[in-house]
């Protein structure tokens, strides 16, 4: 799954530039998600009162509505974008507003200030109300999605790649960098996606069909555990696949 974020801020043709991307990912056939940050402290889809309200307040923690033609799966509490991502399965998500992520990144500004305010290594794009003014800013292209919305995907689909674990700096330094790094020599093409090793190695957990990644440290734990109890086992060999169900593995 590849993930691009667009962030700048309100009223700088964020949606706009979203919506653009959208468009294009889908008349080339991928499937594309989309996730939209909001930074409003009173927002809330359910209002007071309401019988899911209800349910909620009643102590229910994930509660759906099942209308006629949606469905609104509402927790009651913020999700961190990984988590989030781990409901999707598509070939492309883009985000609106994220900016805490180690993915590509498209700056939306009325005026170079705010392009400053927000430029960082993973921004490899500036697009918004800014593009009716300027093509080219800092060495990288400002585009104006309006005009050229055909150009912003294919600079998107140039520079996605399948999104990084985004694990904190001091949790993993595999690939001899944090995930945020990583990403900006990827985008320069000073590095590959490869170069980060997690979710390549030989051990490989999932938790209710989803797979969780692991820093090399916790693979290994996790593998020594198991090894040290199974290598006493009768059945036993040495280099053999060895799977592990916790939980209802009848019919597995
Ligand atoms: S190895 Fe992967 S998860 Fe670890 S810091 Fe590098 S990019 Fe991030």
């Amino acid at each position: 799954m590849k993930v691009i974020s667009v962030v700048g801020i309100t009223k700088s043709g964020k949606t706009s530039v979203v919506e653009a991307l959208i468009r294009g990912l889908r008349k080339r056939n991928h499937t594309v998600g989309s996730v939209k940050e909001i930074h409003f402290e009173g927002f809330a889809i359910d209002t007071e009162g309401t019988n899911t309200d209800r349910h909620r307040k009643a102590g229910a923690q994930l509660v759906t509505a099942l209308g006629l033609h949606e469905t609104d799966v509402l927790f009651s509490e913020k999700l961190g974008i990984m988590q989030v991502l781990s409901f999707y399965g598509h070939d492309y998500v883009v985000l609106e507003g994220v900016r805490d992520i180690a993915a590509p990144k498209i700056v939306t500004a009325h005026d170079t200030k705010e392009v400053d305010e927000r430029l960082d290594e993973t921004v490899f794009a500036v697009s918004g109300r800014i593009a009716k003014e300027l093509s080219e800013y800092r060495g990288l292209p400002v585009v104006n999605c309006l005009r050229e919305p055909e150009r912003l995907v294919d600079l998107a689909c140039e520079k996605a790649f399948e999104l990084l674990p985004n694990f904190d700096a001091e949790c993993c330094g595999a690939c001899g960098h944090s995930c945020q790094a990583l990403c900006s020599l990827i985008l320069r093409g000073e590095a590959k996606r490869e170069d980060c090793p997690i979710g390549s190695g030989t051990v490989k957990l999932s938790i209710g069909g989803r797979d969780v990644p692991m820093v090399p440290f916790v693979e290994n734990i996790l593998k020594n555990a198991v090894l040290g109890v199974v290598r006493e086992l009768d059945g036993y060999r040495q280099d053999a696949d060895i799977r592990i169900g916790i939980g209802d593995v009848r019919g597995r």
